[in-house]
Parts: structure tokens; sequence; C-alpha cells
């Protein structure tokens, strides 16, 4: 049987990084991750520790992970749409690219960034142009775009506008893109047509070209551009729905990451979070609902 490619958001800390980032997934039973290189709404970057990231990539081979199903995101204070900080994105993406090469990581998830009040043409020739300046001939690492939600001035918020922004890259090879569920539903893409939805994207990019897909509910209605995403199968989306989009068989090279939110104590509670991972992978492994599935995890991690 074809291995499910299944993973989440893991923490990458200071002092333990990589070999950290390992353990915490295998403490959910997935086979793929995905990290920030350090806070995703500030710029401060530990040096990158090569012994934790082999000891890492040990730990990956004795547990039969592979380093392709690895993924950073970029974090999202970068905003290759809006010219304000443009050097500054383009500083920080260029520096990012490095990390990841250092990690040896090969894709990077990017948000094509919100355009504010430039429009949408010159927010797809700053994106263009972003790209070009940290893409080069000796670049390794994948650039994957996310789908948006289409929240305020966001960009990416449809296949076409992705593909204008590839077509004006130069090393296009070195781009894909990054499916999101929750994004996708909130931009107004029917997930219960999924096939459709890949027919499209075939069309329109390339069916080829995608690089992560990012497994979420959403907390809010087909098209309402807001991008809040729910735990796996408490959502408008909902079980089915997502189970069909990761058992896909056209998806079944592409790693498929978790950004589910963390869960409080209790329903109120915001001081304790566990993280939902473990109980949601065994959900997507079993393709079966856990009606208790707030209830286990608090039981769990208390
Ligand atoms: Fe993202
Ligand atoms: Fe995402
Ligand atoms: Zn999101």
């Amino acid at each position: 049987m074809e291995k499910l490619i299944i993973g989440n958001h893991v923490s990458f800390k200071k002092d333990t990084q990589f070999k950290g980032s390992v353990l915490e997934e295998l403490s959910y039973g997935g086979n793929a991750f995905m990290f920030y290189t350090g806070a995703p709404q500030n710029t401060a970057r530990a040096e990158i520790i090569d012994s934790l990231t082999l000891e890492g990539m040990q730990i990956m081979k004795e547990n039969g992970m592979d380093l392709r199903n690895v993924i950073v995101h970029a974090p999202y204070i970068i905003n290759p749409a809006n010219t304000a900080n443009l050097d500054f994105s383009i500083n920080f993406l260029r520096q990012e690219i490095d990390r990841v090469e250092k990690l040896g990581v090969t894709k990077l998830v990017l948000h094509p960034g919100s355009h504010v009040n430039l429009g949408e043409e010159v927010a797809i020739h700053n994106i263009i142009n972003t790209l070009n300046a940290c893409i080069l001939s000796d670049t390794k690492v994948i650039v994957c775009l996310e789908t948006m939600a289409g929240k305020g001035s966001e960009m990416g918020k449809t296949f076409k506008e992705l593909k204008q922004i590839i077509d004006g890259v130069t090393y296009k090879e070195k781009v894909m893109v990054c499916l999101d569920t929750c994004h996708l539903n909130d931009a107004g893409y029917d997930l219960t047509k999924f096939d459709e939805i890949l027919e499209e994207f075939d069309k329109v990019i390339g069916i080829e070209k995608i690089g992560c897909v990012h497994i979420n509910d959403s907390k809010n209605d087909k098209g309402a551009h807001k991008d809040r995403h729910e735990n796996f199968g408490l959502g408008t989306i909902g079980f089915d729905t997502l189970i069909n989009i990761i058992y896909n068989d056209k998806l079944k090279d592409v790693p498929k990451i978790l950004e589910t939110p963390y869960i409080g104590e209790t329903d109120d509670s915001k001081n304790r979070l566990f993280p939902p991972y473990k109980f949601e992978i065994e959900m997507i492994r079993n393709k079966k609902f856990n009606p208790n599935l707030l209830e286990d995890i608090r039981n769990y991690y208390k």
C-alpha cells in the first residue's frame, strides 16, 4: 500500500532546532512536517547548528522519514506584493532561502502578500520582482506560493493570479504552489468538488506544480474571505471532504501538512494549549471521525 504523507506544523526552537522538530513530529505519529525558522512575526533568527541538523536527519532516517516531505514556511511579515518594505522583503527572503538550503530542506512556502492600496496589477509585478531578486540560477530550494483566502487585499486567491506570478519568474522550475484547504474554501472554491478544482488547477497552472497541501478545516463559509482555521472535521469543510482531498490519488506524492489550532484546557481557556495533531492524524489514518476529539486531546496532555 502507498504510504500516506501526512504531518503538521511543528516548532523550531533555538536550542533544539531541526532535531527538536523531528522529535516533535514523531510524538504525533506523522512522517512530514513544516516549521518557521523563528517567530513568524519577526526576523530574529538563530544561527543554524549543523550538529542538530545532522542528528535530526539521522533520527528521520531511522524512522523512515523523507527530507523531501519537510517544509519551511517563510515568515508572514514578508510582503512581496507591496513596495513599502520591498528591500526588507527581498533581503529577508534571501537570508531565509540560505537558511533553508543550509538545513537541506527543499521547499519554502511563501505568502504572495497583500497589495494594501497598490492594486492587483502592481502587486503581481512586485511579487515577480521579489522572486526574481531571490530565486537565482544556483538556488536549490523551491518556493511554493500559497493559495490565499483573499482577506483584505491578499494576493494569490485565484489560480489565475498565481499563474500570472509564475509566468513572470525567470526560474519557473523553482516555483510551485501550496494549496491550503481553508484558504481555498474562504476564497470561494467548492471543496466538495475537489476533482474539478484539480482539473482547473491543471488547466491554469499544471498539476505537477502542487508542491505542498495545507490541510485545515475552516471556521467560515465558502467565499467568506476570512482565513480562520478550524480543527479537522469540526469546521465548514468537514471530515469527509478533507479525507477525500488527502487521499486523492493525484496528490499521493505531495506532503499534507495540518495547521489546525491548538486546543485549550477548557472551551474558554487560553492558558494551556495542547497540539491537536496526534489525534487528528489518527482520525486521518483511520478515515474515521472521532466525536471525542477535543476531550481526547485534553485528557492526553493534561
Ligand atoms: Fe501559510
Ligand atoms: Fe496555510
Ligand atoms: Zn491561513
